[in-house]
């Protein structure tokens, strides 16, 4: 501080001001030179440390009040950082829940997976069991495994033919060829002893000149079922099954095509 450049700045002729800012010392004093007057001793507690502060007014206690000063600041760091911690921990507790919910959801998911897949895998299993039923249901299969074949559709001696002739001993078990219905059981002119069977596809066999029926009308059959026994009843030359193939209940066609068509022969 230079008093000789403030009072030169300052100097206003007529007019006395009091000065407004610092503290003039005369020039000569120095720092530890002990005024009488409070700003003398703020100036040398600056000047000398805390050592003299202590001793002078609180007031000017600078080093207290900085200690203090600093304690406050060290407690606002305190608080900050608490609030800073309650702030993480706010954030971990929110992060923490939303972990949560998002494993729950994850769990919920995965059930609702694992159920999607037990009812898919139960729905294929009915699926394929429903289809395996339908499959035993429409199988086709012969009257007779293993017969010889004698005589087959069309023109013979002068008359049509209207089926396959399958030679065998008399009384073979004859079976229905698929899931069907019997419609027809008795003696029936040249067939002899006839059984119809209506078939779930609306195809009807013959069998004639059978020995003995075992059938009755209207009963359920399934592919296999044994409806009667081979012979040699009606217009017949010997003993065999006349096989009869009736489209949807329709004229009599040559078993030979729609067989293979089944795989049958
Ligand atoms: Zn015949």
């Amino acid at each position: 501080m230079s008093t000789s450049s403030y009072e030169g700045r300052h100097r206003a002729p007529g007019r006395h001001r009091a000065p407004r800012r610092g503290l003039r010392v005369p020039t000569g004093l120095k720092a530890g030179f002990i005024l009488p007057s409070a700003a003398a001793a703020a100036l040398v507690v600056t000047a000398s440390g805390a050592t003299v502060a202590d001793s002078a007014p609180a007031v000017f206690d600078l080093a207290g009040a900085g200690a203090k000063a600093k304690e406050a600041k060290a407690q606002d760091a305190k608080a900050s950082a608490f609030e800073r911690t309650e702030a993480q921990q706010q954030r971990e507790a929110q992060a923490t829940a939303a972990n949560a919910r998002v494993i729950e959801a994850q769990r919920i998911a995965r059930n609702a997976e694992r159920k999607a897949v037990a009812k898919r895998t139960a729905k294929a299993a009915a699926l394929k069991k429903a289809e395996d039923a339908r499959k035993a249901r429409e199988k086709w299969l012969m009257p007779v495994q293993g017969a010889i074949f004698t005589s087959g559709y069309g023109w013979r001696w002068g008359r049509m033919h209207q089926g396959d002739d399958l030679a065998m001993p008399i009384g073979t078990p004859l079976k229905a060829m698929s899931t069907g219905t019997v419609i027809f059981a008795g003696v029936q002119g040249g067939y002899g002893n006839k059984v119809e069977i209506e078939y779930w596809d609306g195809t009807v066999s013959y069998y004639g000149h059978m020995n003995s029926i075992s059938a009755t009308v209207g009963q359920k059959v399934a592919p296999g079922d044994v409806i009667g026994y081979s012979g040699n009843t009606g217009r017949s030359t010997g003993p065999h099954l006349h096989l009869e193939i009736h489209p949807n209940g329709g004229p009599a066609i040559d078993p030979g095509p729609w067989l293979q068509n089944k795989g049958l022969q």
